[in-house]
């Protein structure tokens, strides 16, 4: 700073306009703070990359491709000619930028209502007494002194040095999630949460697609099931699955893969790298708090997530999976905690979910989890091949699993692969929030017919008492694992 320059005060500055960030400066108006928030796109970068190139536009296009691959699915059980003619991405993408223009102004309304004053400008930390800098090209830097600091700068995918991004031939999820046009072919690396979810919407809008996972199995993170599941569903519409695989080189036409049985060259029109994501920690100046990030990028926080006395870190920059609904629980926990309430983090029902086909949803403990934590952990599962609505939908592949506490009969888990599990999901969420027993789930009467059924299908199942299964589904502490 300039000698005799006067910092502008700040009471709660809070940094990056994502789902963590906006979030956060929302719940610490509602606690009466007076909030800036700098992002380095201002009010455009309201909504982060998940409203701007991530969850919304991917849900976006999942959405129509679901659409396309269900009509020919129905023309086939003998529903009327549809009368498509075919797949326009350019209409799509127009209409895909409404609605995340309109969800973008939403925010901005909110933060305006809310009486946050959204500022654009690349935020760094300059002194350890809560001093810092916001540089915005169009501006003179404005030198900041804040009360309290919230960071959320959010993640960005991580770059394979032998396949550099190019946004052409070699791209991230945000360039795949910007096409005018399909694809004939399409390589995807990574057989996680982007890759199943973008290979699989491609496949079904029409291009030959093969997703290169360098595991064992697709979703590697899960149980193995779960990737073996998705990998023989998705085989039945044309995705190749290539695991224990990894990719060497990309010769400008050609993929050279190196997989179990050897050498492959995949001849494909468009890369889609999907191997991660690294946390936007550097170019901050936290060396001017004392603060450095781990080798991974993330900053190591407490429950209470703070990384100094005055400023926390939430969302994809800490611990735990990079998920937008985590980043905003967390922005909740960190304007409550800089505004002096004893609130702590509880990352107990965060919800996983990927829009794959089969959707897969995971809360609360896994069943090795539950063992671990010294729980007498069992499992209690429910195929949705035996549910009637499933079986309107022409689904049959999935299943509902609860992991429970045997000696007592309180929910600790869930696992629901098959249609709307991302919905469906909800309903076991609050069951382990609220720590229900299994009778609170078998006890609960379902609408019939709803995939809803299946929580209470699966708790019969639990009991002993299933209806529509036999008897023997129910396994005890010692079996483990996922049906
Ligand atoms: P991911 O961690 O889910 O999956 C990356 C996959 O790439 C892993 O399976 C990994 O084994 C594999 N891999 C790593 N290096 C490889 C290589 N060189 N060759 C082949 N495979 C390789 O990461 P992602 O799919 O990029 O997504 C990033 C994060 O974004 C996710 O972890 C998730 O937190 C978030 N996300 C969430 C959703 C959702 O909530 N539905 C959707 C998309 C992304």
């Amino acid at each position: 700073m300039v000698v005799g320059e006067m910092p502008e005060g700040v009471d709660l500055l809070v940094v990056g306009g994502g789902p963590g960030g906006y979030v956060a400066a929302i719940a610490a108006a509602q606690m009466g703070r007076k909030v800036v928030l700098v992002d380095a796109d201002g009010e455009e970068g309201l909504g982060g990359v998940c409203v701007r190139v991530g969850c919304i536009p991917s849900k976006a296009l999942i959405e129509l491709a679901s659409h396309v691959h269900a009509q020919a699915a129905w023309h086939g059980r003998g529903a009327p000619t549809p009368g498509s003619d075919g797949v326009d991405l350019v209409k799509f993408q127009d209409w895909k930028r409404d609605v995340v223009g309109g969800l973008n102004s939403g925010v901005r309304g909110l933060l305006k209502r809310a009486g946050v004053d959204v500022r654009r400008g690349w935020f760094r930390f300059t002194r350890p007494d809560q001093g810092a800098l916001v540089v915005d090209a169009d501006r003179p830097p404005t030198h900041l002194q804040f009360k309290s600091c919230i960071i959320a700068t959010g993640s960005r995918p991580v770059e394979l040095r032998h396949l550099p991004f190019d946004g052409k031939r070699i791209v991230s999820s945000t360039e795949a999630l910007e096409l005018a046009e399909l694809p004939k072919s399409v390589a995807v690396v990574g057989g996680g949460y982007i890759g199943l979810e973008l290979g699989i919407a491609l496949a079904k809008l029409g291009s030959s697609v093969t997703i290169v996972e360098a595991q064992e199995t697709l979703l590697p993170t899960m149980d193995q099931n779960i990737g073996n599941l998705i990998a023989k569903h998705i085989k039945e519409f044309g995705v190749e699955v290539l695991t224990g695989a990894t990719v060497t080189e990309d010769t400008g036409t050609k993929l050279l893969v190196e997989g179990p049985d050897g050498r492959l060259e995949l001849e494909v029109d468009l890369v889609v790298v999907a191997v991660g994501r690294i946390p936007n920690t550097e170019d901050l100046g936290l060396d001017a708090l004392g603060v450095e990030p781990g080798p991974d990028g993330r900053l190591q926080v407490g429950t209470d997530l703070l990384v100094t006395p005055r400023v926390a870190a939430i969302g994809d920059i800490t611990p735990g999976p990079a998920l937008a609904h985590k980043a905003s629980a967390e922005g909740h926990v960190a304007a409550a905690v800089l505004s002096g309430h004893l609130e702590r983090f509880d990352p107990t029902t965060i919800v996983a979910v990927v829009f794959s086909d089969p959707e897969v949803a995971q809360a609360g403990l896994t069943a090795a989890g539950a063992a671990a934590a010294g729980y007498t952990a069992a499992t209690a599962s429910f195929p949705i091949s035996a549910s009637g609505r499933a079986r309107t939908m022409g689904e049959s592949t999935g299943f509902a699993e609860y992991v429970y506490d045997e000696a007592t009969g309180i929910v600790l888990g869930c696992t629901v692969v098959g249609p709307h599990a991302s919905e469906l999901i909800a309903e076991a969420a609050l069951a382990i929030e609220m720590a229900a027993h299994l009778d609170d789930l078998a006890g609960t009467i379902h609408a019939h017919p709803t995939m809803g059924e299946i929580h209470h299908e699966a708790a019969l199942v639990a009991l002993g008492r299933p209806v529509h299964i036999p008897a023997a589904r129910r396994r005890g502490p010692s079996e483990g694992g996922t049906a």
